[in-house]
């Protein structure tokens, strides 16, 4: 058997801790060994408290200009099914050129990626600036005392990077595909419609909270909100759920409720949203003679880096390794890098994402390698002043 690379060897360790949001499970322990041993400066910030309480780590070298971040999150979601798994989730078993394990894509095997290019790029001894990692150990739960904690903290020190590349799994078919420079922002919204219970064949005896629930949902029921912008596509709007309450095939219910979700562009705020749809939902209560309770909840504003030095960087050191030239989208769920372009430009370049979050998450061993390569071609471009 061949030995693995540095990078890849990097990832098999991280993956064996088993560290399913919100437990750390020894990954950051780990962690900031490799890098204390690489000469970084270390610091372990844990937010929240209690069972809240999250683990973090920032590591930096260097005191020069440009300060150079990377962020990424060491927690991973739950392996699963484990009997569906064809090796251990948190075994990070390699085989047919394959890395095997919950977080190997999502984003174990980034991170690994990371640490690997600025190992070799301080080993050549060019750093001017300096590289910090801004790990968390809050992506995939809520997010609550991760990254957004980790910002304001950098912004207290007056420890803010120039700059910063998060490691999310990018790449929808391979590597070299796919910059994310934004994301769109996440409202949610839980509707309940009061009518009046009756038999369904005296519906005059009673009040169908249903039609005026349809009505309300009518403008966010797998529509299109706007034509999008130049950097977004349209804003997007889903009903998940829908239930009656107190009814039967007899009975016209007393009530319904419904949940919708809203993937939203800059052309909106969760203010701008709320308030259009509650004067929809007051036209409509009023008109079908109902009340109602909506709930919203938005855990996510939309951003984006314009493109720019950060992005044109990023895309000369990818073509440089991958004859590739990757496209600017700000598709997808939403990441951290949210939180960080309050400090900074931020982009997000990293693995191919195709298995995460699924049984037998898996990357090329190539591809992590490769991985490393662009990023340490990405440290040469962006510390240049
Ligand atoms: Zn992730």
């Amino acid at each position: 058997m061949t030995a693995l690379s540095y990078a890849v060897q990097l990832t098999q360790d991280l993956v064996k801790c088993p560290s399913v949001t919100p437990a750390q499970g020894g990954a950051l322990d780990l962690l900031e060994g490799v890098l204390t041993e690489l000469g970084f400066s270390c610091m372990r910030l844990p937010f929240g408290e209690g069972e809240a309480r999250i683990d973090n780590l920032f590591a930096k070298i260097g005191s020069g200009r440009p300060h150079i971040a990377f962020a990424g999150h060491t927690d991973v979601v739950p392996a699963g099914d484990v009997a569906a798994w064809s090796s251990d989730p948190f075994g990070g078993e390699v085989r047919n050129g394959q890395i095997y394990g919950r977080g190997t894509a999502d984003m174990k095997g980034g991170i690994a990626a990371f640490v690997a290019a600025a190992k070799s790029y301080l080993e050549s001894g060019a750093l001017t600036g300096s590289i910090s990692l801004i790990i968390t150990g809050d992506e995939e739960g809520e997010a609550r005392f991760g990254t957004v904690k980790m910002v304001e903290w950098l912004e207290a020190e007056g420890l803010q990077p120039d700059l910063c590349i998060v490691g999310e799994p990018t790449n929808p078919h391979e590597l070299g595909d796919m910059i994310k420079n934004g994301r769109r922002g996440s409202l949610s919204c839980q509707l309940r419609v009061e009518g009046v219970q009756g038999h369904v064949a005296y519906p005059h005896l009673a009040n169908n909270p249903m039609p005026a629930l349809f009505a309300m949902l009518a403008p966010v029921n797998s529509t299109e909100l706007d034509g999008g912008t130049d950097y977004f596509d349209p804003s997007t709007a889903e009903v998940t759920d829908i239930k009656q309450i107190g009814g039967a095939s007899n009975v016209i219910p007393q009530a319904a409720s419904a949940a919708f979700n809203i993937r939203f562009n800059t052309e909106h705020s969760v203010n701008s949203l709320q308030g259009w749809l509650e004067e929809h939902f007051n036209r409509v209560a009023k008109q079908y003679e109902v009340s109602y309770q909506a709930e919203f909840s938005s855990n996510a504003s939309p951003f984006i880096t314009e493109p720019g030095e950060l992005t044109t960087k990023m895309q000369a050191a990818i073509t440089r390794l991958t004859n590739k030239q990757a496209s600017l989208s700000t598709t997808g769920g939403t990441s951290d890098a949210r939180f960080i372009c309050k400090i900074c430009p931020v982009a997000e370049f990293g693995l191919v994402g195709q298995t995460m979050h699924k049984i037998d998450e898996h990357v090329a061993i190539e591809d992590i390698d490769r991985l490393a390569a662009i990023y340490a071609e990405m440290l040469v471009e962006l510390d240049r002043n």
